[in-house]
């Protein structure tokens, strides 16, 4: 591309690769998107949440972290759901060894129930309260995720109203209303939360969604950075070894 020598080529992913619309940043698999109940938008190949944003824009990259997130916490809600269902069919074979034994000996029938029933009891019950926990968290960073991608396309005048919205991402004329508005509530607090924190005093926030999608947002972002900060030592190790 240039003669400039060896180095890092800036360009290189814009011309070497498919648009960065068609490529999902989990799988790195050239797909398109297919609606979702629960996250919009998912990636055909390996389901993960994913937001499409016109080509061009940056929107996609500061969501990154977010949409990243949103992915782990899915993975590990599957995996609970999992051992919520490993807990119950502990439960029916506890209950069919248990009961012909019972005839014979009700002892010995209470200690297999004792056994196998009182685990695999446990782990449905902790399964599924952790399945209802994580829930929650990916429905407070999808709702992030979404909100600071409409703030970045607002910001660079891409988005001005919830049509522009709809026309950018494809999502209904319904939800492009719902997103706007939440991105426009989350311009106002977000602006009031940065001025509580520049006071200094930790204020106590009162429990809505909302200041969960931001607490949200701002975790992942801390880590984000640390993350862009290892893949920035990388590249330039990988500089110096070409
Ligand atoms: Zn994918």
């Amino acid at each position: 591309m240039n003669s400039a020598g060896p180095g890092f080529d800036l360009y290189a992913h814009q011309t070497a690769q498919p648009g960065a619309d068609m490529v999902c940043p989990h799988c790195r698999g050239v797909a398109g998107v297919e609606p979702n109940a629960e996250f919009i938008f998912i990636c055909k190949l390996c389901g993960g949440p994913r937001i499409p944003t016109p080509r061009g824009s940056n929107a996609a990259d500061s969501s990154l972290p977010l949409l990243r997130n949103v992915d782990s916490l899915r993975k590990k809600r599957a995996a609970m759901k999992g051992l919520s269902y490993f807990g119950i069919a502990g439960l029916v074979m506890a209950a069919v060894i248990g009961l012909p034994v019972s005839i014979f000996s009700v002892t010995a029938a209470a200690v297999i129930l004792a056994m196998f029933g009182g685990p695999a009891a446990g782990m449905t019950f902790y399964g599924r309260s952790q399945v209802a926990k994580l829930s929650q968290q990916i429905s407070g960073s999808m709702d992030a995720a979404w909100s600071n991608t409409v703030s970045e396309l607002m910001r660079s005048g891409t988005v001005k109203n919830a049509t522009d919205l709809q026309r950018a991402t494809n999502v209904d004329p319904q939800r492009a209303a719902h997103l706007f508005n939440l991105a426009t509530v989350e311009f106002d607090i977000g602006s009031a939360h940065t001025g509580m924190r520049i006071e200094g005093a930790p204020v106590p926030l009162p429990e809505d969604p909302r200041f969960a999608a931001l607490e949200a947002r701002a975790a992942v972002e801390q880590q984000a950075e640390a993350e862009a900060a290892e893949a920035e030592t990388n590249a330039a190790t990988r500089g110096r070894v070409q």
